[in-house]
């Protein structure tokens, strides 16, 4: 047994947090929309071309604010993945919105677009597809779809940092786009996310659900001579020393992406044989898509098949991880939501999908882990 663990994920930090962290101290400006926020927002318009991305207390604050923004009424119908992280859900479910879930694309494991129209009914007011691993949806379709029947399409790209779809940043093709900037991600902030309002008569109203309903943000711009109630809102906005944080990060997301990348080409490259030996499926990215090496996942055979994988893993200290509990089997799911359709894939995937481990720094070890697989 290796004495030193390999974990599934490990941080990584710039050196320049710190830095910047102590300038917002001297600045002495700690709460939100400070220097750091603007830089940090300027950043991502920048990199993702929309002209307006406000950064949150995390991706699931983003969802909550696309929710409101997409005037989601007590049993408006909200089209999306039962593969995804509950946030995707929640941030819908909290305004009585009923989440439909349909099946994922076995090749992708993103929500599979042809499936879609077929669960609109006259309640259905928004299509969220989730960039899973960084990987983009089928978009074209999916905005096709939508704005056939006038939906609202929130992109849940909290994986999708970096990643692009026919050159397009994940997050800024849909009406909203969501990131997260959580530890577990590419670029982080601890807790972290933003949301990207891409469309013009959504961005007012955007400043002010994340300024309590207030036209705060108008205020500071010198727009109005007082801030007042304008709408529903709430704080999702953070502190300048988590911007600071952030900012570190977004500085040198070309280079955390390139050596995500170089750790999961090494994996993919290493991991061929195997496929074609039929032992393991690897990711399929589509020649639309640029991925952001967020996840090296892998498919296997059975349940048992990787139950067994994991307690080999276990033994050389290696911890790889499975995914998602689907959520039209969680309790809230089946309380909350329902599944259009048959959600076959999703659940074979959940029983077979392991996540390799993949962080900046695993390079010195990363062999050890094809090992296990090797032998
Ligand atoms: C991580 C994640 C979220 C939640 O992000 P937070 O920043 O932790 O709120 C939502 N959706 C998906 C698909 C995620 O992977």
């Amino acid at each position: 047994m290796n004495v030193v663990m390999i974990p599934f994920n490990r941080i990584y930090l710039t050196g320049k947090e710190l830095t910047y962290i102590q300038t917002s101290h001297e600045i002495g400006n700690l709460s939100g929309d400070g220097g750091f926020t603007h830089k940090a927002c300027a950043w991502l318009e920048t990199k993702t071309q929309t002209k307006k991305a406000l950064i949150t207390h995390s991706c699931t604050a983003a969802l909550e604010m696309a929710a409101i923004l997409a005037d989601i009424q007590q049993g408006d119908e909200i089209i999306m993945p039962s593969y995804t992280f509950v946030s995707t859900a929640n941030a819908f479910v909290l305004r009585g919105g009923v989440p439909v879930f349909v099946d994922i694309r076995p090749d992708t494991l993103n929500i599979d677009e042809t499936l879609i129209e077929a669960a609109i009914t006259n309640r259905t007011k928004a299509i969220v597809p989730v960039h899973y691993a960084g990987v983009g949806c089928e978009m074209d379709t999916i905005m096709a779809i939508a704005k056939k029947h006038n939906l609202m399409v929130v992109e849940d790209a909290a994986q999708g940092v970096m990643a692009t779809y026919k050159g397009r940043a994940l997050g800024s093709i849909g009406d909203m786009g969501a990131y997260s900037f959580h530890e577990t991600k590419n670029i982080i902030s601890g807790e972290g996310g933003a949301i990207l309002v891409n469309r013009e008569p959504l961005m007012l109203r955007a400043e002010i659900i994340r300024e309590k309903g207030t036209n705060r943000s108008q205020f500071y711009r010198g727009q109005v001579d007082k801030y007042t109630w304008q709408d529903v809102g709430s704080s999702y906005l953070p502190g300048e020393d988590v911007a600071a944080f952030l900012l570190a990060q977004l500085e040198q997301a070309e280079e955390i992406t390139q050596k995500r990348m170089d750790i999961w080409n090494t994996y993919h490259q290493a991991l061929a044989q195997l496929e074609q030996k039929g032992m393991l499926r690897r990711p399929v990215i589509p020649v639309d898509c640029q991925h952001n090496a967020h996840m090296y996942y892998l498919l296997l055979e059975s349940l048992e098949q990787r139950s067994e994988l994991i307690k080999k893993f276990k033994k050389q200290n290696i911890h790889p991880t499975f995914h998602y509990i689907p959520l039209h089997s969680a309790p809230a799911g089946k309380k909350y939501a329902r599944a259009h359709g048959d959600l076959s894939i999703t659940d074979r995937v959940s029983d077979t999908l392991l996540r390799l481990p993949l962080w900046v720094g695993l390079e010195s070890r990363q062999q050890e882990v094809i090992d296990v697989l090797m032998s």
